[in-house]
C-alpha cells in the first residue's frame, strides 16, 4: 500500500467512522444478538493468504464479518463495566502516534514523548488537584507515568513498595510480607499480589453498613494481628470508586494507619479518578492524597482518552526504579535525562501522552468538568426514577456515574432474571454483581454519547422488564 493509495483509504476510514458516531452508533444494537463462542472462526478463510488482497474486499470483511461480533462501547445504551470513552482528539492523536511509531522507552529513543508525558502528567496531575510532590516539575523526586492499565499500575506499585521495603529493613523477608485491601478491591489488586508473588494477601470485609468502604479500625486491627504474628505489612491498595459499587475508602486515615507500620499506600482510582478534576469532587472523595506513595486512574474510562491510558503517580520515583530498571549496554540513554521505561513493565512504550495533549487542549478543562457532571446528573436521575418505585431498591448509594439496584425482596434467582430480560434484545447493557451475596444490577452512566433521553429509554427498558419478570 503505498501513501498516494494510503491518502485514499484513509479518508474512507475517517468518512466511515464519522458516519459510525453520526449515523450508525445509535441504530446498531449495543451487544451482538444470536453468536456464540467460535463463531468467528467459520467465517475467515484457514490460512492468512498468499498474495495481497484488495482493500475493498478486506474492508468489506470488516464491516460484514467482524463488525456484527462488537459489542459498541460508545453506545449511548452502553451501561455495562464502566465507560471506556473515546473522542475525537484522542483518535485523531493515536492516527498520529500510529504513524510515528516512536517507541520512546528511553529519552533518547522519543525524546518528544517523553517530555510530552512528563509535562502532561503535570497538567493532568494539577486538573485533578493532586498533590505537588507528585509532579515532575516539582523535582522532589516524584512525578507521573502513563501505563497501559490500572492493572499495570498496581503491579509496578506493589514491586515498588517491596523494594523500598526490602531495602529499608535488613530484616525484611520477602516470605513476610503482607498486603491489604478491602474485599471490595478490584481483583487487579490480587491479581498483581500473585504476579508479585506476595504469599500474605488480605481482603478485609467491607460490608454494607459502612457503604462498603474499607474502615482504618479494621485494617489497623488486622495489620497489628500481623505484626504481633512476626509478619510484615509493607502494602494497602485503597479504592476511590470500587468496580462493584463505587465505594470511596477513606483514603487519610488509611494512609495513617498503613504509614504507622511503615506500609506503601497505593490508591486506585481507576474510574472514580476523571472526577477529581471537578472540585467538588475533589473535595468531598479525594483528601488524603498527600499521604499516599502512589495514585492511578484511568483517563482511558471516563476522560475520553480511548484506551489505553492509565495515569500513575508516584511520590517518590526512586523505589520504583530500584524494583523495574534494568539497562543493558544496548539501551543505554542520554546520561541523566528520563528513561520511562524505568517506570513500568515492559520496554517498549507508545507515543500515549499525544491524546492527553490533543485532548486537554481541544476541550479546555471547563468542558470535561461539565461533561462529568452531566454523567453524575443522569446517574442521580435515574437513582431517583428507582427510590420512586417500590419494587426497586437502591443496592448501596450512588456515586459518581453509578446506580446500584435489585429488585426488593427477591432471590437472586429473580434479580438475575430481571437483568437476562433487560438485555436479551441486544439493544442495552448492563450488568450485574454482588454485594453481600445479592445480585446487584449496576447501571453504569457514562459513554459519551449518553444524553437524558437515553437513561430514561433505558430505565423504561428496566420497569417494562421488571413488570414481565414479576408477572
Ligand atoms: N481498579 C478498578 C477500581 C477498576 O474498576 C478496574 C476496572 O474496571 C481496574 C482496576 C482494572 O482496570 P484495568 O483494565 O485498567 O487494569
Amino acid at each position: 500500500v503505498d501513501m498516494s493509495e494510503f491518502r485514499k483509504l484513509g479518508y474512507e476510514v475517517v468518512d466511515w467512522i464519522s458516519d459510525y458516531f453520526t449515523q450508525q452508533l445509535s441504530t446498531l444494537p449495543v451487544k451482538p444478538n444470536g453468536i456464540q463462542p467460535g463463531y468467528l472462526p467459520p467465517l475467515l478463510e484457514k490460512e492468512a493468504p498468499e498474495e495481497p488482497q484488495p482493500w475493498s474486499q478486506v474492508f468489506q470483511d470488516f464491516k460484514l464479518k467482524l463488525l456484527p461480533g462488537a459489542v459498541h462501547w460508545q453506545h449511548p445504551l452502553f451501561f455495562a463495566y464502566f465507560p471506556a470513552n473515546t473522542s475525537a482528539p484522542a483518535m485523531l492523536a493515536d492516527m498520529l502516534s500510529g504513524a510515528i511509531n516512536m517507541i520512546g522507552f528511553s529519552w533518547a529513543a522519543g525524546p518528544v514523548s517523553t517530555e510530552l508525558e512528563m509535562v502532561m502528567m503535570d497538567w493532568l496531575g494539577k486538573l485533578c488537584g493532586i498533590p505537588e510532590k507528585f509532579l515532575h516539575s516539582s523535582a522532589s523526586g516524584g512525578g507521573g507515568v502513563i501505563q497501559g492499565t490500572a492493572s499495570e499500575a498496581s503491579i509496578v506499585s506493589i514491586l515498588a513498595a517491596r523494594a523500598k521495603i526490602m531495602k529499608g529493613r535488613p530484616e525484611a523477608d520477602k516470605l513476610r510480607l503482607v498486603a491489604y485491601s478491602s474485599n471490595q478491591a478490584h481483583s487487579a489488586f490480587k491479581k498483581a499480589c500473585m504476579i508479585a508473588d506476595i504469599d500474605h494477601v488480605r481482603e478485609i470485609p467491607a460490608t454494607s453498613v459502612h457503604h462498603f468502604a474499607l474502615q482504618p479500625e479494621a485494617l489497623e486491627r488486622v495489620m497489628q494481628e500481623d505484626v504481633d504474628n512476626g509478619l510484615l505489612p509493607f502494602f494497602v491498595s485503597v479504592t476511590i470508586g470500587t468496580t462493584s459499587s463505587c465505594a470511596v475508602d477513606p483514603v487519610k486515615e488509611l494512609a495513617h494507619v498503613a504509614g504507622r507500620h511503615g506500609a506503601w499506600t497505593h490508591v486506585d482510582a481507576a474510574y472514580a479518578g476523571s472526577a477529581a478534576i471537578c472540585p467538588e469532587f475533589h473535595q468531598q472523595y479525594f483528601s488524603g492524597l498527600e499521604l499516599v506513595d502512589s495514585y492511578s486512574f484511568n483517563p482511558h474510562k471516563w476522560l475520553l482518552t480511548n484506551f489505553d491510558c492509565s495515569a500513575l503517580w508516584v511520590a517518590d520515583s526512586a523505589p520504583l526504579k530500584e524494583a523495574v530498571s534494568l539497562t543493558p549496554v544496548f539501551l543505554r540513554g542520554a546520561g541523566n535525562a528520563m528513561d520511562f521505561k524505568d517506570w513500568q513493565m515492559p520496554l517498549g512504550r507508545r507515543f500515549r501522552a499525544l491524546k492527553l495533549y490533543f485532548l486537554l487542549r481541544m476541550y479546555g478543562a471547563e468542558s470535561l468538568r461539565r461533561y462529568i457532571r452531566h454523567h453524575v446528573a443522569l446517574a442521580q436521575y435515574v437513582a431517583d426514577r428507582v427510590a420512586e418505585d417500590p419494587r426497586f431498591e437502591i443496592a448501596a448509594p450512588t456515586r459518581f456515574g453509578l446506580v446500584c439496584f435489585r429488585l426488593r425482596g427477591v432471590s437472586n434467582e429473580m434479580n438475575m432474571k430481571l437483568l437476562n430480560t433487560i438485555n436479551a434484545s441486544g439493544d442495552i447493557f448492563l450488568i450485574h454483581t454482588e454485594l453481600e451475596g445479592k445480585v446487584t444490577i449496576r447501571m453504569a452512566i457514562g459513554s459519551s454519547s449518553t444524553q437524558l433521553v437515553h437513561v430514561q429509554q433505558g430505565w423504561l427498558r428496566i420497569q417494562e422488564a421488571a413488570t414481565e419478570v414479576l408477572a
